[in-house]
């Protein structure tokens, strides 16, 4: 497997609250939740504090079990990270820190893959191109839209923000609403998972996990298809996609779906020689 990788910031901005690594045959997007200002959250780290140490503790999840489950080793280490905050945070604070999660696994003959929140993975396996995502979190934004138009019309816009995401807040890791990892290792077994081979007629070639700020590119800025992705990644790098969705933002700063114009991006693109069924 040869791994490309890139992750900024939105210009301007210091702070990146995507990660992107790489941990023997495991390679993973993280894309914390960013904290709105004026809410509390309970722990005295923060996102960024918090996808570091996740992606260290799946490092070492991997590297003590790599034969279990991506599920079971998220679960690990999402465990783990809780007793990183080392007893000073509040873990049951309805803010706190959280993160997506999208992993790769090569497993020499079969690859597999886990998809939590909305950072997808796009495969293309044999002559198919496909994504997987996990779009719970899109269709609790939805029912959250629906409603916050019931709020009364005079309703100012801080106090709809304010509403919105503390309803938001109560929708994370339950059911009916949507699962990110955070502090209940139970959210590991709501993820998207599944393997793919790397031999045969199906065999995966080539592979791209993403943060929503990189998946933008197809799906807000609509700039090309998943196909058109793996194909820049391809020629042009990860990197190339990045400014192709820095420019997208510059030119329609009005097309984001959220409030924020501009948001972190992340892109790791995977390539896998054909393996005969030789195995040579
Ligand atoms: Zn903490």
């Amino acid at each position: 497997m040869r791994v490309r990788s890139a992750s900024a910031p939105p210009p301007g901005r210091t702070v990146n609250e995507d990660l992107v690594f790489r941990a023997g045959p495991l390679v993973g997007v993280l894309d914390g939740a960013t904290v709105p200002d004026g809410f509390d959250i309970g722990c005295v780290h923060g996102p960024q504090w918090y996808v570091r140490h996740l992606a260290a503790r799946l490092g070492l999840a991997e590297a003590a079990r790599p034969a279990a489950t991506l599920v079971s080793n998220l679960a690990a280490a999402i465990l783990a990270v809780r007793a990183d905050h080392g007893g000073q945070c509040d873990l049951d604070h309805p803010g706190t820190p959280s993160s997506t999660v999208c992993l790769l696994r090569d497993g020499g003959d079969q690859v597999d893959y886990l998809v939590l929140c909305d950072s997808p993975l796009v495969l293309e396996t044999g002559d198919r191109v496909d994504v997987v995502s996990d779009d719970r979190l899109a269709v609790s934004t939805a029912s959250l839209r629906a409603t916050a138009a019931e709020l009364p019309e005079s309703t100012d816009p801080e106090t709809r923000f304010r509403y919105a995401v503390t309803v938001q807040r109560q929708w994370m890791n339950r059911t009916h609403g949507y699962w990110v990892a955070a502090a209940d290792p139970d959210a590991a077994y709501h993820a998207v998972v599944g393997t793919v081979p790397l031999r045969g007629p199906d065999a995966l070639r080539r592979a791209v996990l993403l943060t929503d700020g990189a998946s933008a590119a197809v799906e807000e800025f609509g700039l090309f298809d998943w196909v058109g992705l793996l194909d820049l990644v391809t020629a042009e790098g990860p990197g190339a996609l990045i400014d192709r969705v820095r420019a997208a933002e510059r030119d329609h700063p009005d097309r984001r779906r959220r409030h924020k114009p501009a948001d972190d991006a992340s892109a790791v693109y995977c390539e896998f020689t054909r393996l005969d069924d030789n195995g040579a």
